[in-house]
């Protein structure tokens, strides 16, 4: 569904959160970007399989995560 020069990253790249925002909604708190994910304004996000991430920036330094 991506028609971008330089295609968007896919849904399940942990680069999703790169792709072009077709809807943005910044009183709402979410914008809707060209792959299908659902970008909030807290770095959450909702894929289009229905998957919520959370702070998905904590994947920079997982051994957070695991603590
Ligand atoms: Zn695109």
């Amino acid at each position: 569904m991506c028609h971008h020069v330089t295609p968007c990253p896919d849904p399940t790249s942990e680069a999703r959160d790169l792709a072009a925002v077709v809807s943005s909604h910044p009183e709402q708190g979410w914008s809707l970007l060209c792959n299908g994910v659902v970008l909030f304004d807290d770095d959450g996000e909702l894929l289009p399989d229905g998957q919520a991430v959370g702070d998905h920036h904590v994947w920079l330094a997982p051994e957070l995560v695991q603590a």
